[in-house]
Order: C-alpha cells, then structure tokens, then sequence
C-alpha cells in the first residue's frame, strides 16, 4: 500500500489567501490542484510537502474567454472544460486533438491545465500545445503579476519559472487569422504516456503560401519548438515535399532516449512522421477557416 508522509492541509479562499498561506507555510508547502500528479508522487514519497494548499475551490482561476485577439484560460481549467469547448476547438483545433489522448475521464475530470505546465514532466502533451501556440503565462506571486512567454516558463524537466510563493493563474493564447493547428500522438495504449507526439501551428499568408509556422515535439527531448522549422516554412507553398523536409528537420532535432518503448531511432522516425502528419493536418484547417 503506498501512503503518502504526513501533511497539514488548508483550503485557500482566493488567490490572495493562497498566496498567503504559501508564504506563511514557505518551502514545505505545495499547492494541490487536480492532484494527478502531486498526489502519486506523495504517495511513494518522492514529494513529501508538510502542507497541501488547495486551489479547488478558487472560481476565478476557472474560466475560459476570448478577449479580442486573446484567449484567456484560468490555470484551473479541467482537461475536460478545455476539450468541451467549442470555441477551444475552433480557435485551436490542436488542444482539442491533445485533450482526446490525455489520460482517461477520470484525470481529465480533475486535472487541470495549471497544473499540467507546472508538474512540467517531459511527456505532458500541453506543454507542447502551449509552446506551438506561443502562449504566454501568467504568474502571480507577493510582487505581484508578470507575464513570461514560454521559453521564459520552462526551465527544464519538473521545473518551471513559478517561484515556490507564486501561483500559475493564467494562459493567454494569441487569435491568428487563417490560422491551423494540430497534434498527434503515439502511445502503448489508449490513455498513455507519449512514446512520441508531435503538434503544429500555421498561419497562412492571403496568397495561400505559409506566413508563420512552429512544431514541437513531446517525450522526445526537444526544449521548447523546432529551432529553424518557421524559416523552412516562411514564404513556401504547402505540399508533401515540404512536410518530407519539415520531417527531416524535426527528426534530427529531437534527443530521444532509448527505452523500454521504443529505441532511439524508432522515436527519431516517429518525430519525423509525426511531423509530417500535424504540419498536413494544420495547414489543411487554415485553409478552410475563413479568418
Ligand atoms: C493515470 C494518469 C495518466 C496521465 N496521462 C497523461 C497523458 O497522457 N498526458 C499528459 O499530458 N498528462 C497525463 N497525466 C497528467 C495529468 O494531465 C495531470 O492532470 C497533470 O499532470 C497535473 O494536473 P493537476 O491539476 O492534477 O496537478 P497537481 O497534481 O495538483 O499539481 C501538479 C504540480 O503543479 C503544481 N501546481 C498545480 N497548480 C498550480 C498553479 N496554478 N500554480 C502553481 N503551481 C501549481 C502543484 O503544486 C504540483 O507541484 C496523467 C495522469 C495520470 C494520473
């Protein structure tokens, strides 16, 4: 039986009193949201906080709204509101693609899309998602808010800019005209960790040429988008010999590591592939949205 170490726990009112009792509690506290990460980790002891704070119950950390050209998402949001959303699967078809291969209903019910950036494991398909969309995060902590773009959020695995007395409270996702985005994932079996996976987002040009591209990859050991991959795209005409050369170039990107699921070049090939298939898929939705 795995039982988690002893802890002291505090149901935060809002963000101020989260913020506040995470000051009051210093480096022995957590915030707990969803739990599916923190939660397994204390029960073998591998995170063993002498304080659980938990942000379930702040509704202002819980929405979903387009504000002009922006879409904001509370970092609170359940898997299952972002892959219910309509608007979500309009605006940006790759999240919805990602949500349907994230665990089971019974993560995707509870877990939450802060949460998720913040556990920052190499395998989790949202980190990926927020990189290709060149989403921003919003952090606040005692100082008060800054907003830091996702190069600057991600420090590496299990580590992120958020300070120990800061909280995630919100994404913010840029609305692009003729804009497509996709993602594709290879897992053992249905719910699973990545194996691979591989998201794109485009915006085409009036002249039906790419005018802005980006394609990250999961699980393969790649930080942050494909290094050069816009440039290849910039100015060319979608086809399948530019997705074979965009395939190429992720490939050889990537640092997988060899493991029980797969060597190192049979991820190299699924990087590859992968590619191909998001970058078809993305550029086929821009063109059919209408701006
Ligand atoms: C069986 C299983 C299968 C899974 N499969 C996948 C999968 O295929 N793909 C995938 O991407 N994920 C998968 N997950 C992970 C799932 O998506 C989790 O929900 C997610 O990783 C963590 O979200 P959470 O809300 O549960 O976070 P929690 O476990 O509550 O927290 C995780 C970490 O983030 C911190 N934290 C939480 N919220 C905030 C915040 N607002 N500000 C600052 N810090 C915060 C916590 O202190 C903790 O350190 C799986 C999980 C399980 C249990």
């Amino acid at each position: 039986m795995q039982i988690p170490a002893p802890f002291d726990y505090a149901r935060a009112t809002d963000v101020d009193n989260a913020l506040a009792l995470l000051e009051r509690h210093g480096p022995d506290a957590r915030l707990v949201a969803g739990g599916h990460s923190l939660l397994p980790m204390m029960k073998l002891r591998l995170a063993r906080p002498e304080w659980l704070i938990d942000i379930n119950g702040l509704a202002e950390l819980d929405f979903l709204v387009r504000e002009g050209n922006v879409f904001r998402v509370g970092a609170l949001t359940r898997h299952t509101a972002l892959f219910e959303s309509s608007d979500v699967a309009r605006l940006f078809p790759i999240v919805t693609d990602a949500e349907q291969v994230i665990a089971d209903p019974v993560v995707r019910n509870r877990g939450t899309i802060g949460g998720s950036l913040c556990q920052a494991d190499p395998a989790e398909d949202l980190s990926t998602v927020c990189d290709v969309l060149q989403a921003e995060a919003v952090i606040r902590g005692p100082a008060g808010e800054r907003t830091v773009s996702m190069d600057e959020f991600h420090r590496g695995p299990y580590e992120t800019a958020v300070g120990q007395n800061e909280l995630l409270v919100e994404l913010r996702f840029p609305i692009r005209d003729r804009s497509g985005s996709a993602y594709e994932k290879v897992e053992r079996r249905v719910g699973d960790w990545a194996v691979a996976a591989a998201g794109a987002a485009v915006v085409l040009a009036a002249d039906g040429t790419i005018d802005d591209a980006s394609v990250g990859l999961t699980a393969v050991g790649l930080d942050g988008t494909v290094s050069g991959i816009g440039d290849l795209l910039h100015g060319r005409r979608p086809d399948e010999d530019l997705f074979t050369e965009a395939g190429r170039m992720a490939a050889a990107a990537c640092e997988p590591v060899s493991d029980q699921r797969g060597g190192i070049d049979y991820k190299r090939h699924l990087a590859d592939e992968l590619t191909r298939r998001v970058l078809r898929s993305a550029c086929a939705r821009a063109a059919e949205q209408e701006g």
